[in-house]
């Protein structure tokens, strides 16, 4: 799904985010990134969701070279394969939930009652199809980004990617939004969540470490025994 290789990015002020990273991630996966603020977690999450491009080193998504796919060509690789779900929810003011999610399949050019067919399922996922009509200011911090998960996963990407999803959540909202992300990988989709909660990311299968733009341990846990991969690989 994934394959990092050599990865280097400085940007425009000298700042080298990403100091020469190499990372393969398997069709199904879940894998936490971990490490210090300022290791480069983010940017290596934006050059996996191809928002941004690298300054070296080969970048492969779902068997694509990024670097042979024009701007238009990745944005379609990523509304019809990769879902986002950001720290801050991210979602439209003042407009209805059911649009927030049913907007984010505009660019996947899906028709606009099946676009609200989908939101409307992807809602019910997340257990919120009793608020459909709701702005995001009604709603609860764990609500919005069960939201935000919905409009991520409508257009049923097979990559989800996540940072920090349950930075400004409570425990219990935190928790709730952590085992949406387990029932997703669990469906089979790849999931990759950046935490700086340990205890989170201990309970995930694999967990990359990184500091000062290098990845320093990659582990996979041999306890997670409850959600085991699927044995299907999507292929290639
Ligand atoms: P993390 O997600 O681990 O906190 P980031 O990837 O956000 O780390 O940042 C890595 C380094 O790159 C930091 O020193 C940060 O200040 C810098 N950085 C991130 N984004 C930009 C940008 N758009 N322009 C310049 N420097 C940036």
């Amino acid at each position: 799904m994934v394959e990092l290789s050599g990865v280097t990015k400085t940007y425009s002020g000298g700042v080298t985010a990403l100091a020469g990273v190499s990372l393969t991630i398997g069709y199904g996966e879940l894998v936490a990134i971990v490490g210090p603020s300022g290791s480069g977690k983010s940017t290596m999450l934006h050059l996996i969701g191809t928002l941004d491009r690298p300054s070296s080193g080969r970048v492969g998504i779902d068997g694509y070279e990024v670097a042979m796919l024009n701007d238009r060509e990745l944005s379609a690789l990523r509304a019809a394969r990769i879902g986002f779900v950001f720290q801050q929810f991210h979602l439209a003011a003042g407009v209805p939930v059911l649009d927030n999610v049913a907007d984010g399949l505009l660019y996947a050019g899906v028709p606009r009652t099946d676009r609200r067919r989908r939101a409307a399922a992807a809602l019910a996922r997340v257990g919120l199809d009793h608020r459909l009509d709701h702005r995001p200011h009604e709603l609860s911090g764990g609500e919005r980004q069960r939201v935000a998960i919905a409009r991520a996963v409508a257009g049923e990407p097979a990559l989800l990617l996540a940072d920090e999803p349950t930075g400004n959540l409570d425990t219990a909202s935190g928790a709730g939004v952590m085992s949406l992300l387990r029932e997703l990988h669990a469906s089979g989709t790849t999931v990759v969540v950046i935490t700086h909660d340990l205890e989170i990311a201990a309970s995930l299968p694999r967990q990359v470490r990184m500091r000062d733009g290098r990845i320093v341990a990659d582990d996979t846990s041999t306890t997670d025994v409850s959600f085991p991969r699927p044995t299907l690989e999507v292929s290639r």
